[in-house]
């Protein structure tokens, strides 16, 4: 019988697809990169194994997708189509507050919020369109980044603008990561033993995008990201928080709007403050060769992180455990220590030995706290693949 669930997660140059049997276990997980230049490239890992993939010369998202789909055919992954598609979409703005099963009602709905989202939601259609032609019969549902920050409260999500740039234009604090955040929210419960309805974390998301959201009793109530993925914490490229002053003080210094647009995205971070790289694993082997820069884009980094962990924590009236994720909160017990050095007086302490661990070998927690921590501190690995197949299961019956 055919079990598969696929999901596809369309990124502004990559594509990513993974294969599901219903029991949750993952079968096969494809990459395609650079899609649109010369040297795209694409991988598919399978039984333990990665194997390189040809793609069409100059591949767009839908070709790369068409190609992919065609080698898990040739390789008896997908046999047959699969019995759900589910798609990460970028925002959903304020009209979805869960996953969605699509339709042409929602189609336009996700289409309305491409202003929300330039970058990333006209992808997202193109993986939904060209997955549509491939399996019309078969059920797609959207999942949504933003829907896990719906539950956001007025006094978290409004900026201090006049309040129609609100209601005329929908502008807000959005927040995004939101499946990340809510796979900690189930896993961090799960490992606990506690509903999740009665769990309170703050969910540290720290990969090349970074955001860390404050969840009290199973919902999101404050979050790092705002109208935009720009807002929040340090990232790899992005920025971060900034004084909008800025834009004032840079008006006669010959600097567009766009060029400003592209630094604050593209330019800036670990990137702009290092001038070397947006990879922490590459940041941290100059700050440890002596670069001083990059030493100082760690720093800045660590500072901003402990400063929004402090703030997330006036969202909350206990607090079960402070959680990191991603590449970067997986894998950098330097970032973790020096993030939680600052922390001492709120009572969070760190154990060396469980943080060098990551986590993994001390317990099946995943804990890094040591026994004065007034909090738990843990590592769990995120699995947004897994989140967008379990609801389109859900949302496809
Ligand atoms: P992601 O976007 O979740 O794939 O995370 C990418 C980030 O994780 C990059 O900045 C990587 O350098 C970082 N990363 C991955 N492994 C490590 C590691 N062992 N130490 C430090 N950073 C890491």
């Amino acid at each position: 019988m055919n079990d598969r669930v696929l999901v596809v997660n369309c990124g502004s140059s990559s594509l990513k697809l993974a294969v599901f049997d219903q029991s949750d276990a993952t079968i096969a997980t494809a990459l395609a990169e650079r899609l649109g230049a010369d040297n795209a490239t694409a991988s598919l890992r399978y039984n333990g194994e990665k194997q390189a993939l040809a793609l069409t010369p100059g591949a767009g998202h839908a070709a790369a997708l068409n190609d992919i789909i065609a080698a898990l055919a040739d390789q008896n992954i997908l046999k047959q189509a699969p019995i759900a598609v589910g798609h990460r979409v970028v925002h959903g703005g304020e009209a979805f507050k869960g996953a969605a099963r699509i339709t042409t009602d929602v189609l336009q709905a996700i289409e309305a919020c491409c202003n929300l989202a330039p970058l990333h939601n006209p992808v997202n259609l193109l993986g939904i369109q060209a997955t549509r032609t491939l399996f019309p019969d078969v059920p797609q549902v959207a999942v949504f980044d933003t829907a896990f920050h719906q539950s956001l409260p007025p006094h978290a999500y409004l900026y201090a603008l006049p309040k129609r740039f609100y209601e005329d234009w929908g502008v807000r604090r959005y927040g995004f990561h939101g499946t990340s955040h809510a796979f900690m929210l189930e896993e961090t419960a799960r490992r606990l033993g506690k509903p999740a309805t009665e769990t309170s974390l703050i969910s540290a998301h720290l990969g090349n995008g970074c955001s860390i959201t404050a969840i009290r009793n199973g919902a999101s109530v404050d979050t790092s990201m705002g109208l935009t993925p720009l807002e929040g914490l340090v990232m790899g490229t992005r920025s971060g928080d900034i004084d909008p002053g800025l834009f004032d003080f840079l008006a006669d210094k010959d600097i567009s709007a766009e060029r400003l647009h592209r630094t604050l995205n593209n330019e800036s971070g670990l990137l702009g403050l290092s001038g070397l790289t947006n990879d922490m694993r590459t940041l941290i082997e100059a700050a440890d060769n002596g670069h001083a820069d990059a030493q100082l884009a760690l720093d800045v980094f660590c500072f901003r992180l402990a400063r929004y962990i402090g703030a997330m924590l006036v969202s909350l009236e206990q607090l079960d455990a402070l959680v990191f994720t991603g590449g970067i909160g997986e894998n950098s017990a330097r970032v973790r220590a020096e993030t939680l050095n600052h922390l001492g007086l709120l009572g969070f302490a760190v154990d060396d030995a469980r943080n060098q661990a990551h986590g993994r070998s001390s317990e099946p927690l995943g804990a890094i706290h040591g026994p004065d921590s007034r909090f738990r501190i843990m590592v769990i690995p995120t699995d947004e693949e897994r989140v967008i197949a379990r609801e389109a299961l859900k949302h496809a019956q």
